[in-house]
């Protein structure tokens, strides 16, 4: 249940582990670290995270973001993320930890189900090769590795429910991707770097965007993608990833100076 980006005393195992790769882990209410770590530590939200929790709390996504994230530039990338804002107690509690678990379990994000294993696209370093490796995030107080039941990698994605919010977030994980594949000094313009924030995570927004502006002249699209995004957040977000993708990256491999 925890982030990538966390604990300066987490120990992160500098193996590069795949979807075989082993491990023996178990979470479960009576352990005696219960919600240990949903404190103290730095969530970066996915698109579809946003989605699912702005849904679960029924509010907007302008919203929740206004309410439950800060924004923060992706460190290499020079793109705008959002992170889960913690609450300002003393030991710096995510606002949806309870004694008895996660307030939003069912909908909660993508790093909290992938914890203990971290994902490497995100958490990696400029110039590395990124696809398709996981990390293991073994934290001092996390009694779960103690535990006696066995995981591949592929076993725990699968039960986290965490393949479904890859698929989803793929869009976005490449656009991420392939940003970071440029040197530092070619930028987004401000404009960009704005555009991408609000159909990355401001997906109501987003919509008006499409739907009131003259967007829909300067970029017609066909009668069934326009039904789909009109109420369908998944869609829309699936649309807006390859709309930035076409208008962020050129065919030459330059940034748009959009
Ligand atoms: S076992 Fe690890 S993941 Fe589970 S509650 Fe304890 S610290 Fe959190
Ligand atoms: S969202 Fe839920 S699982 Fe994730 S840190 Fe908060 S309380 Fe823990």
């Amino acid at each position: 249940m925890n982030s990538d980006h966390h604990d300066k005393q987490a120990r992160i195992e500098p193996v590069r582990l795949g979807l075989e790769s082993q491990f023996k882990f178990r979470c479960h209410k009576d352990i005696s670290c219960f919600t240990r770590c949903c404190r103290g530590i730095s969530i970066i939200l996915t698109p579809y995270d946003i989605l699912l929790m702005k849904k679960r709390l029924e509010l907007t996504s302008g919203q929740f973001l206004a309410l439950y994230t800060v924004p923060q530039l992706l460190e290499k990338t020079d793109l705008p993320l959002v992170l889960l804002k913690l609450l300002d107690d003393e030991s710096r509690s995510c606002p949806f930890v309870r004694d008895d678990g996660c307030l939003v379990y069912s909908d909660r994000p993508t790093t909290c189900r992938y914890y203990p294993v971290g994902v490497a696209s995100l958490s990696h370093k400029e110039g590395a090769d990124d696809e398709g490796f996981y990390i293991m995030i073994e934290e001092p107080h996390c009694k779960g590795f103690e535990e006696d039941k066995n995981w591949t990698i592929r076993e725990w994605r699968r039960d986290q429910g965490v393949d479904v919010h890859d698929e989803i977030n793929a869009g976005w994980t490449d656009l991420v991707v392939r940003k970071r594949s440029f040197p530092m000094n070619i930028q987004l313009t401000e404009k960009a770097k704005q555009l991408f924030f609000m159909a990355s995570y401001d997906i109501d927004r987003f919509r008006d965007f499409v739907l009131e502006s003259s967007f829909l002249k300067r970029y017609p699209m066909d009668d069934q993608t326009l039904e789909a995004i009109k109420t369908g957040d998944v869609a829309l977000l699936a649309y807006g990833m390859t709309w930035l993708k076409s208008v962020l990256f050129k065919e030459n491999n330059q940034l748009s100076a959009l």
